[in-house]
């Protein structure tokens, strides 16, 4: 039976409606709201775990499914504790769906690892609002269209070590993480790619999830898939349209045959006969999720392989040091392609040690002739500059004030071109300054550090025929606009390409032949225990992009350091040392992968309140077990008026850490805001 209606916000269980409750049943709900708790409601029909009902909640219709049967662990959601049936809600209504018991387990083990709330997690699986549900159900034979059949007859040709490397993988039935550990541009996709393909073939179940860090979900990585299956795959990530969103998580739900391509959200989509799950870029940062409630996808997606009995496979061409150490220990199985695909070579990688150049200049001689070496010959070149705007810091050569954000505790960094010093953490601008607000000096401002901006400049100057094209997060924050430049590049209507870390990632540009990397020295970010890793990982895969095809491909590494492990590691392209290296460092201060940390972030609008609540946490810390570091005043102590303290946990891993710690990691002041990051990454 079902009550629905205008006036459901009132339903209430009196006068004929008690006949019904000899006959009703107790279930326990868990309401896809931030509550971490189920309610007890009271159904009118058979329900079964894991179905989506309605129920009201507050007085408000709310989504939710059925956690349990029975009244056993749940309060109540019409009363108290243990109040009596009769006073218990009804379930509103119910639906024809359902949640696996694979999807449930997920869910709560998601929830415990990284001290979500169950409910906020479901919201996140489920995230339709319940006017937005109803329609869907409503349209539901129209909007369950299947994907259109893949075309699996044409193999993918592979050489001797790809097709070894597939091999091992299609061995695969079970759970099990095998790392596919291949230098750029040696054919990772095409193995990953054939065995999905025989895989689905063999499986009974036939829905595949591909996760890629967002912006690698281009057109390119689309057209390869089409290529050899002759369809598009579903994309799911932050642009997907509403009604498109709707049919791929109604054929996740309902096991229809699919495969879908993703961003880390794709995760959460319910499937229930999922066959594989694939990783590309592993190692990659952004699917570390960083704001509101935070978790690393690539983990989560092993604990659904894990969850779903399916294998797992990972995919980089410069792993974390969390997955190396696990192939180390033998947690993970590793297939190896050393060497690229077809006859493309590595790039020759030449160091260019600054502190010899005659002038100091942000292109040295060797970067400037190989760049008009590259424009003689029409080949492509890329410059890396890992700084948006034209420089990061501007400071009074008279009194030495440096412009700061007046609501983050960070300097404003000068967009020359758009004539402002702009805040990149809240979006604050200012004209750029006449006059230096201490002292008073006019034209005093002088610009330290290197951005794109200024970079180009240089180009400019130096090549003054040189087609430039600049790709960063400024300048590209469309869809469009990106593809756009990615047609350019590859017709050829670019000569420099200068580019920040978004041009690392796994794109294939045939006539790029010279790669300079402007700064070589700078950390890709500054108070991070992974700033070596993640610098290695990003010199490595920008190194990646040149010479691809035929053409030997030469990088430029300008440095002040060049004696660097870092930096000698990529030279001899040999990162073994290097990973040992960083390894033994984090095993002797017990850091990841060795041990676990967990991140609180306090903050609030009054410092002292910030202060006071987080000495509060740390004089009542609950674990012998565990050390506790801080508080102190967070790397980034202010960020859009709000002042920030952070409180750092560090034990050995496995979810004791989180249980002793759930109780526990509270804000008792309604003015301070907690924030609890499992396995934090951004340190700021
Ligand atoms: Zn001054
Ligand atoms: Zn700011």
């Amino acid at each position: 039976m079902c009550i629905v209606g205008k006036g459901l916000g009132r339903v209430t269980l009196r006068g004929p409606f008690l006949f019904f409750i000899l006959f009703c049943v107790i279930v326990q709900v868990l309401p896809s709201t931030l509550l971490d708790k189920t309610l007890s409601y009271m159904a009118q029909e058979e329900l079964h775990v894991g179905q989506i009902v309605l129920v009201a909640l507050r007085n408000r219709p709310c989504l939710g499914i059925v956690w349990a049967l029975g009244s056993e662990g749940g309060k109540a959601g019409g009363g108290a504790a243990g109040a009596p049936s009769f006073k218990l809600k009804p379930i509103l209504q119910s639906f024809p769906f359902y949640f696996s018991t694979q999807n449930l387990q997920f869910l709560e083990h998601f929830a415990q690892y990284n001290l979500f709330s169950k409910g906020f997690l479901l919201k996140m699986m489920l995230p339709f609002s319940v006017e937005s549900f109803q329609k869907m159900i409503q349209e539901k034979e129209a909007a369950a269209a299947p994907q259109e059949a893949f075309d699996f007859s044409a193999p993918i040709a592979l050489n001797t070590s790809q097709a070894q490397a597939a091999r091992q993988l299609v061995a695969q039935n079970h759970f099990g993480v095998t790392l596919i550990d291949g230098v750029t541009g040696s054919g990772k996709t095409e193995v990953y790619l054939s065995v999905l393909s025989e895989t689905l073939q063999k499986s009974s179940r036939k829905q595949a999830l591909l996760l890629l860090p967002e912006i690698a979900l281009t057109k390119a990585s689309l057209l390869r898939f089409q290529k050899y299956f002759q369809t598009k795959p579903w994309i799911w990530h932050s642009n997907t349209t509403p009604a498109q969103k709707q049919k791929i998580w109604l054929a996740a739900l309902s096991g229809a045959p699919c495969v879908v391509i993703g961003a880390r959200s794709a995760l959460f989509l319910p499937f229930s006969h999922l066959a594989m799950i694939i990783v590309d870029e592993e190692h990659d940062p952004s699917y570390k999720q960083n704001e509101q409630g935070t978790y690393q996808a690539r983990d989560m997606a092993i604990l659904r392989g894990k969850i779903e009995d399916v294998p797992v496979i990972l995919a980089s061409a410069t792993p974390s040091l969390e997955t190396v150490q696990n192939v180390k220990t033998h947690k993970y199985d590793c297939v190896l392609l050393p060497t690229r695909f077809s006859e493309a070579q590595l790039p020759h990688l030449h160091v260019v040690d600054m502190r010899l150049e005659q002038d100091f200049a942000l292109l040295s001689q060797p970067l400037a002739q190989a760049l008009s070496r590259a424009l003689q010959r029409q080949e492509q070149a890329l410059l890396f500059v890992n700084q948006r705007g034209y420089a990061p810091v501007s400071l009074c050569r008279k009194c030495g004030f440096k412009w700061q954000c007046p609501s983050c505790a960070v300097y404003l960094i000068e967009h020359k071109a758009a004539g402002h010093l702009l805040c990149h953490h809240c979006g604050y601008v200012q004209p750029l300054p006449f006059r230096c607000p201490q002292c008073e000096s006019e034209k005093s401002r002088l610009v330290l550090g290197v951005g794109m901006e200024r970079v180009l400049e240089t180009v400019q100057k130096t090549f003054p025929k040189a087609r430039c094209l600049c790709l960063s997060s400024d300048t590209l924050s469309s869809k469009k606009r990106w593809d756009q430049a990615m047609e350019d590049i590859h017709n050829n209507n670019v000569d420099i390409l200068l580019g920040t870390q978004i041009l690392a990632k796994g794109h294939h540009f045939p006539n790029l032949t010279t790669v300079g990397i402007i700064e070589a020295d700078r950390n890709a970010s500054g108070c991070d225990l992974r700033a070596n890793e993640r610098t290695f990982q990003l010199l490595q895969q920008v190194a990646g992009r040149a010479g691809r095809e035929q053409k030997p491909g030469h990088v430029f590494l300008q440095t002040f350091a060049p004696e660097s492990p870092l930096l000698q590691a990529l030279c001899q392209n040999d990162r073994d040392p290097f990973y040992d290296y960083e390894l033994a460092d984090r095993q002797q201060h017990a850091m990841p992968p060795f041990k676990m940390l967990i991140a609180l972030i306090l903050s609030g609008r009054k410092e002292t309140d910030v202060q006071r609540e987080a000495r509060r946490l740390a004089q009542t810390f609950p674990l012998a077990t565990a050390t506790l570091l801080g508080p102190a005043p967070a790397p980034l102590s202010k960020l859009r008026d709000t002042y920030r303290y952070r409180l750092l946990i560090k034990g050995d891993k496995g979810t004791a850490l989180q249980n002793g710690i759930k109780a526990w990691a509270k804000s008792e002041n309604p003015a301070v805001s907690l924030v609890v990051d499992v396995d934090p990454y951004d340190f700021l």
